[in-house]
């Protein structure tokens, strides 16, 4: 968000008079290198619009601000905001047609990219009781907010969906008196 498209040199006044040199200079191999950068491969994304549909209308989260992409209803590019916002809950990058949006999971983070361009990394938590991977916090914090069943918390434990059934059934048939002992 912070590069902007580097100013071309140019030849100084005096020896425009004098010469017939060509006035516009050309680009350091730095300044080429991050120009290179800015770049948003539309070679590979389509501009279909249906990642930011989907991250507005569908998760009703709103973390992808490409303006680039609907001309109708223009907003700013600014992909810092996916970084304060995103869930990481993949749903862009499953529903994406070209795979120009991608979710992967590396190096203990689940990272989305656009055409390689990170957007979101975020730290991967673990199941307490078997290691399995549940996901981001910010993730597991919306899914259960939204239905209360999945990553439990069993106590102050963070669980996956098989290790708090287990735990539940435990704690159920610890709590269930022995026959001898019913009033
Ligand atoms: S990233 Fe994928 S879903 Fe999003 S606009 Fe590009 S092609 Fe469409
Ligand atoms: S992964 Fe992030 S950007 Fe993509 S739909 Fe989910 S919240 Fe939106």
């Amino acid at each position: 968000m912070t590069l902007k498209r580097p100013s071309m040199p140019l030849l100084n006044i005096d020896r425009r008079r004098t010469t017939f040199q060509q006035v516009e200079l050309g680009y350091s191999e730095n300044d080429v290198r991050e120009e290179a950068q800015r770049c948003l491969r539309c070679d590979i994304c389509l501009r279909c619009g249906k990642c930011v549909e989907i991250c507005r209308d569908k998760m009703g989260v709103d973390a992808l601000q490409m303006g680039y992409l609907d001309f109708d209803h223009p907003v700013p590019t600014d992909f810092r905001v996916t970084a304060e916002k995103c869930i990481s809950c993949g749903a862009c990058a499953a529903n994406c047609p070209t795979g120009a949006m991608r979710m992967e999971d590396k190096d203990g983070a689940r990272i989305l990219s656009l055409c390689g361009t990170i957007l979101n990394q975020q730290t991967l938590l673990h199941c307490e009781g078997c290691g399995a991977v549940l996901g981001p916090a910010r993730y597991l914090d919306f899914v259960q907010k939204r239905t209360r069943a999945v990553a439990r918390l069993a106590g102050q434990r963070r669980l996956c969906e098989a290790c708090a059934r287990q735990a539940q059934a435990k704690f159920s048939a610890d709590d269930t008196p022995a026959k001898g002992q019913r009033t």
